[in-house]
């Protein structure tokens, strides 16, 4: 009998996980269903499209139609699914023109993603204060800019960056808000984030950090944001303060949840048989931790969605966690991390030795060498490495990828310090700058 699955989201989770069912299941019948109106668009794409780096927002749709037909997806875009009823395995759904139906399954993947927190700021319902999560936001955001001189961004993360450079990049007064006290507070610590403050502030990014937003001023539109009582002028806000999961659909259906998402076992499937989940909404085991983690990454959110495609449709595939693996490139400066940071390392009890070392992307005579800032974060007790956090010129994203299996395979300081690396003065150093930082950790910890 043809298995028929369902998936709710569209999107990095839902493509991936259909996209897998389908190379599981040749003769699954396959519905793809989201509230939007373009399906399976990178939302990580979005700040540079505003930046001018991409020229428009079409350009972030991964796939054209004729993939939909090509992979037999039976997609539905602007339609959304209002009821789970997990007991007679069916979806109630409602589309745009007001049409409602009842579909069956007999696997269902829930990738319903996340939306993004606006904190209960007053005079947050004010025009011209935006989120950025859609190409619908994107838009907007990119109309306001065509005419505004100042922006506010809510939030350094790496959201709020990127955008804010944006911002500058279109030649608007950029000013950042971070409520906690230096930049990209959770995946950085605070030495190595001050380097990334200092660089965006000799670009021409004004910083505030350690204290938060306190209102939207203006009468109908935003025109300032006032923060430890100063009133700082705004054309457009962006407030880019996190996200928080979507899990209503999935709690009414009786799906149990963990501490912020969707709990799952390790082939995603959750706690009621044939619904599985994955992306955003879900919940992930921190590798080094071992606690939950959400990583709310387009990463995890693909791996996740793949082996709950594969399971779904009668394979099988496992998830094994997620450390939240990041990079990103703020004007020409690439900065990217894996594992823990010492701050959340110590949150978690763990007792760590840190070094930072900096060294050369190129061989230091060879025109065009960078410099490359990495530190690196053991546990004391075990000499093992748990994080990385990594600033350069060029090449960090495939030091944090070595880094990050390192961390994953529990290798220890004194193993990453004898690692055979390799060497040409056009593409790196004699001694590979990953190579230095644990040796000189090494010392540290002896
Ligand atoms: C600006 C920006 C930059 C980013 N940059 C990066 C990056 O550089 N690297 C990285 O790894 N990650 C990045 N991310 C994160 C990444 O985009 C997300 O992790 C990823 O989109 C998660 O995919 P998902 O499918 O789980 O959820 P989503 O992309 O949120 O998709 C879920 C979809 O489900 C739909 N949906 C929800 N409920 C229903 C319902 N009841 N009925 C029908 N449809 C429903 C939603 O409308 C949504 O379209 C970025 C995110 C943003 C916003």
């Amino acid at each position: 009998m043809t298995r028929k699955i369902i998936i709710i989201g569209a999107h990095a989770a839902g493509l991936d996980a259909a996209s897998a069912a389908r190379k599981t299941d040749r003769t699954a019948e396959i519905t793809l269903i989201t509230k939007e109106k373009k399906p399976a668009y990178s939302r990580c794409g979005l700040p540079f499209v505003l930046g001018g780096h991409i020229k428009t927002f079409d350009d972030l749709v991964v796939f054209p139609e004729r993939f939909y037909k090509m992979m037999k997806l039976n997609l539905l875009t602007e339609t959304t699914v209002t009821n789970v009823d997990s007991k007679a395995k069916t979806v109630d759904i409602h589309d745009k023109s007001g049409t409602k139906e009842t579909l069956s399954y007999d696997r269902l993947v829930i990738s319903t993603g996340a939306d993004p927190f606006l904190p209960p700021i007053k005079g947050r319902e004010k025009k011209g204060i935006f989120v950025v999560r859609t190409i619908d936001d994107g838009e907007k955001i990119n109309k306001a800019l065509e005419t505004a001189k100042s922006a506010v961004i809510i939030g350094a993360g790496l959201i709020g960056l990127e955008v804010a450079v944006a911002c500058l990049e279109r030649g608007l007064k950029t000013i950042v808000v971070e409520f906690l006290p230096y930049v990209l507070p959770v995946l950085l610590d605070k030495a190595m984030a001050d380097r990334v403050q200092k660089m965006l502030e000799e670009k021409g990014i004004n910083i505030i950090v350690g204290k938060g937003a306190e209102e939207f001023l203006g009468t109908d539109k935003v025109t300032g944001v006032l923060v430890a009582g100063e009133t700082i002028p705004a054309d457009v806000v962006v407030v880019a303060t996190g996200v928080r999961a979507n899990v209503e659909l999935a709690k009414n259906a009786g799906v149990a949840l963990g501490q912020k998402g969707i709990k799952t076992n390790l082939r995603m499937e959750t706690n009621i048989k044939d619904v599985y989940a994955a992306g955003d909404c879900v919940e992930s085991i921190h590798l080094v931790t071992r606690r939950p983690t959400m990583s709310q990454l387009g990463t995890t959110a693909v791996k996740q969605a793949k082996v709950a495609g594969i399971n779904a449709a009668g394979g099988y595939s496992t998830f094994i966690g997620a450390m939240g693996s990041w990079i990103t490139r703020l004007f020409e400066t690439e900065i990217g991390g894996t594992g823990l940071t010492e701050f959340m390392a110590g949150r978690s009890g763990i007792e760590t030795v840190s070094g930072t070392i900096v060294s050369k992307t190129r061989a230091d005579y060879f025109p065009g060498a960078l410099p490359i800032r990495i530190k690196l974060i053991a546990d004391k007790e075990t000499g093992k490495l748990i994080g990385a956090q990594i600033i350069g010129g060029e090449e960090v994203t495939q030091r944090v990828n070595a880094l990050s299996f390192a961390i994953q395979n529990e290798m220890t300081i004194k193993e990453l310090a004898k690692a055979e690396t390799c060497y040409a003065p056009p593409v790196c150093e004699t001694w590979e700058p990953m190579v230095l930082a644990a040796e000189m950790l090494l010392r540290k910890l002896r």
